[in-house]
């Protein structure tokens, strides 16, 4: 039989818990997810004195944001994680949480291009181009800003009209294009513009000019400088920020059901009842929809048609030392599956054993793909074979450490039909009383600022 629980009088034990809320009191706000979002969430919602419940399916919090730690290893498990925002309030909030425990490092990025290590941005990388590519960029880089200028362009229809249209056909063609390719999986034409229309501007023609002649230009300056916690990867900045409200929130408590009744709200969360006044979503949208109950067609339909892809996490200890970089991105099929190659004992010492280093490779990849499900041994083997094309690791004899690690949802891709689904969706969420905060249940491509800055929006809202 199911026990009934009031988050106002909630008895703990019986689920793997760190505590139901039973202290505060006020509007009670139940917290679907506990990843940054649902972290924040709680934490910002129960500053401001409200009762606040999060709800997380697995046995941790983090989400995306979690970090593994092992044989004196510290890999992000999400993907390599780096702390920059151009949101001030945001930023020094991240800073603040995590105290001393930050390590500042300046961005050394790179693109494995051709075989040869090019500066990141590509575009503020010309002169380390060959030649011809170097001419090639140049020149439809001038050809695109003459078309602009004289008004020769008509709105981009689609992502790859975009890239050709601000950078111009070379740097598209060498770079942009198939790196896109490479991690959204899916041709950008088939991509939507809107989401980069209006906020990445076309390179100052100075710059391009410095860049093609070899004078030092930064592109990207808001990333210039990142930080990352001393210890512990990026989880320590998610436990940092649940620190404060840690009883407030269930884990191994998956939401499989959310009923609204006259007076607020019925979840089943890990096998239990609990009510609520209010519900705040964070968790991904496909997993929201069939807890809602009688959702109709057409809404089902579009929330099936929102596009995202999953991601392995490949994380290789090596004895010895790794390139200087902080991570580097790699458009070539040639080289691997994988789109980047992150080094994280460059972000912090502590997060490698002495004498050691770490690399870690994303492969982005469909849900149903089947390297997604592929076993650990070949994608590692596939991955160390890349790091040596890549010069990375001269000799597998020195990985002394692998694991492999798998997220469902890694990117939201905005396809062409995605504007029209995410508004059925939200519509449908809305008149369910269900409000949605975080990366994939706003399905938004949200970095960690952007997350946090939409909890902080959300409860200086919240009544
Ligand atoms: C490869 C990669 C690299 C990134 N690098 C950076 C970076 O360098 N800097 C940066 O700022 N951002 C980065 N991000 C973005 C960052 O990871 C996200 O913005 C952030 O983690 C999203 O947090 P969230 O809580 O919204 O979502 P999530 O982390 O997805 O959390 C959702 C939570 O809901 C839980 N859940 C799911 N279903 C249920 C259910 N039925 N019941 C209960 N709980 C459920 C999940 O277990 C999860 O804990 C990166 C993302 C990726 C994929």
């Amino acid at each position: 039989m199911l026990s009934l629980i009031n988050l106002s009088q909630a008895p703990a034990g019986g689920l793997p818990i760190y505590g139901i809320g039973t202290k505060v009191p006020g509007v009670r706000w139940a917290v679907l997810g506990g990843g940054l979002a649902g972290v924040t969430l709680a934490r910002l919602l129960h500053e401001r004195g409200h009762g606040v419940q999060v709800f997380e399916k697995e046995r941790e919090t983090g989400g995306l944001c979690r970090s593994r730690a092992e044989r004196g290893f510290t890999f992000d498990t999400g993907g390599s994680h780096v702390i920059f925002s151009r949101d001030a309030e945001v930023l020094g909030f991240m800073h603040q949480v995590l105290g001393e425990n930050r390590e500042v490092r300046d961005r050394q990025t790179k693109i494995f291009y051709k075989g040869r290590y090019v500066k990141y941005p590509f575009e503020n990388g010309l002169a380390e181009l060959p030649k011809e590519d170097l001419f090639f960029c140049l020149s439809e880089f001038v050809k695109a800003l003459i078309a602009s200028e004289k008004g020769e362009f008509s709105p981009p229809a689609n992502f790859r009209e975009w890239m050709v249209q601000t950078f111009g056909k070379g740097i598209a063609e060498s770079y942009l294009i198939p790196y896109n390719e490479k991690i959204w999986k899916i041709a950008p034409e088939q991509m939507s513009a809107h989401w980069v229309e209006g906020r990445v501007p076309r390179p100052p023609v100075e710059d391009i000019l410095k860049s093609a002649i070899g004078i030092e230009t930064e592109g990207y300056t808001h990333q210039a400088v990142f930080s990352y916690p001393r210890t512990g990867g990026i989880e320590s900045l998610v436990k940092a920020i649940g620190a404060p409200v840690r009883e407030f929130i269930s884990t191994g408590a998956p939401v499989t059901s959310v009923r609204r009744e006259r007076k607020g709200f019925v979840l089943q969360a890990g096998g239990r009842e609990a009510r609520a006044d209010r519900v705040v979503s964070t968790i991904p949208l496909p997993a929201l929809l069939p807890c809602l109950g009688d959702v109709p067609d057409g809404v089902r339909e579009a929330c099936d048609g929102l596009r995202s892809t999953a991601l392995l996490s490949v994380c290789i200890g090596i004895r010895g030392r790794v390139p200087p970089y902080s991570w580097v991105y790699i458009p070539s099929p040639e080289v691997g599956l994988f789109n980047r190659v992150s080094f994280p004992s460059n972000y912090s010492p502590a997060v490698a054993p002495p004498g050691h280093s770490s690399v870690l490779a994303e492969i982005t990849c469909l849900r149903e793909d089947p390297v997604f499900s592929a076993p650990d041994g070949e994608i590692v083997s596939h991955v160390i074979g890349g790091l040596g094309k890549m010069g990375v690791l001269d000799d597998p004899g020195k990985v002394m450490y692998t694991a492999v690690e798998r997220s469902p949802f890694a990117y939201v891709v905005y396809d062409l039909a995605y504007q029209a689904r995410i508004r059925v969706v939200r519509e449908f969420c809305g008149d369910r009383g269900i409000h949605l905060v975080g990366r994939f249940s706003q399905f938004e491509y949200l970095n960690m600022d952007g997350v946090i800055r939409s909890a902080m929006d959300f409860a200086e809202g919240a009544s």
